[in-house]
């Protein structure tokens, strides 16, 4: 079985100790659930990842970092490594998402980059991909999407491959209120599956986790995570009020 996963982008919102709040709901709210329908994970600006770790450890949550250099170490001003995020027991790290890929310019080759790093230390990346609005609207939204994989994840091998979940953000539900139809959304993680099984066969495929990013809330998550090949969700705005968050955690 797959992991079902929800996982919370928080981008560039709160100051310390809103973090700190935040973290700290979510840390009580989770203690001692044993049997919570989902893998929960947070992943604040990267400042606050210290203090999201410590709190995790003591409740029943993982914690992503939001980005991560394609170098190891050195002469990177401003740059923070798989090993710096390993150090501070990061679990997951976002990759390849569209406002890293539209508004900081990083290509696929250096996601493709970014992505071995983080194998290399043992931190999951969760792997963004999704088309723009012209291209649903120009029908060409499969071939985009197909691209993004190819040029960012699937050189990995098989035993890599395995330790990677893939996140759908359709760019034009991302923070607009648009969500993707939970039918557009199952038809796309399904070719999304199809093109992993090509690639890789039907087992790990069928063991991938892929989760739907775009204007998820608690009032359509369940209905999205219903779908057969949704297994979760990465949420942004919606992953900076606890009660919302928890309630999207417990929608499957
Ligand atoms: C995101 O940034 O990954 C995202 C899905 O944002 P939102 O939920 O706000 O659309």
């Amino acid at each position: 079985m797959r992991k079902k996963i929800v996982a919370g982008n928080w981008k560039m919102n709160m100051t310390f100790s809103e973090a700190e709040e935040l973290l700290a709901l979510i840390a009580s709210e989770l203690e001692n659930k044993d049997n919570l329908p989902c893998e929960v994970i947070a992943c604040p600006p990267s400042v606050y990842l210290e203090m999201a770790t410590d709190f995790a450890e003591e409740s029943n949550f993982l914690i992503g970092a939001q980005n991560v250099s394609q170098f190891e170490k050195g002469a990177y001003t401003g740059e923070i490594s798989a090993p710096m995020l390993q150090s501070i027991d990061v679990d997951y790290c976002i990759v390849g998402h569209s406002e890293r890929r539209k508004y900081f310019g990083e290509s696929d080759e250096m996601l493709a980059g970014k992505v071995d790093k983080l194998l290399d230390f043992n931190i999951i990346p969760i792997f963004c991909c999704g088309e723009q609005l012209e291209d649903r609207k120009n029908e060409n939204y499969f071939d985009v999407v197909r691209s993004q994989l190819k040029n960012g994840i699937f050189h990995l091998n098989s035993n890599e491959f395995s330790n990677v979940v893939v996140a759908y953000e359709p760019v034009w539900a991302i923070g607009t209120g648009k969500t993707a139809s939970p039918q557009q959304a199952q038809e796309m993680h399904r070719f999304i599956r199809n093109l992993i099984a090509d690639e890789y066969g039907e087992k790990t495929s069928g063991g991938t986790t892929i989760l739907y990013g775009g204007s998820c809330n608690a009032g359509n998550a369940a209905e999205l995570f219903s779908q057969k090949d949704v297994d979760g969700g990465l949420i942004g705005g919606a992953s900076l009020k606890a009660g919302e968050f928890l309630k999207i955690v417990n929608s499957f």
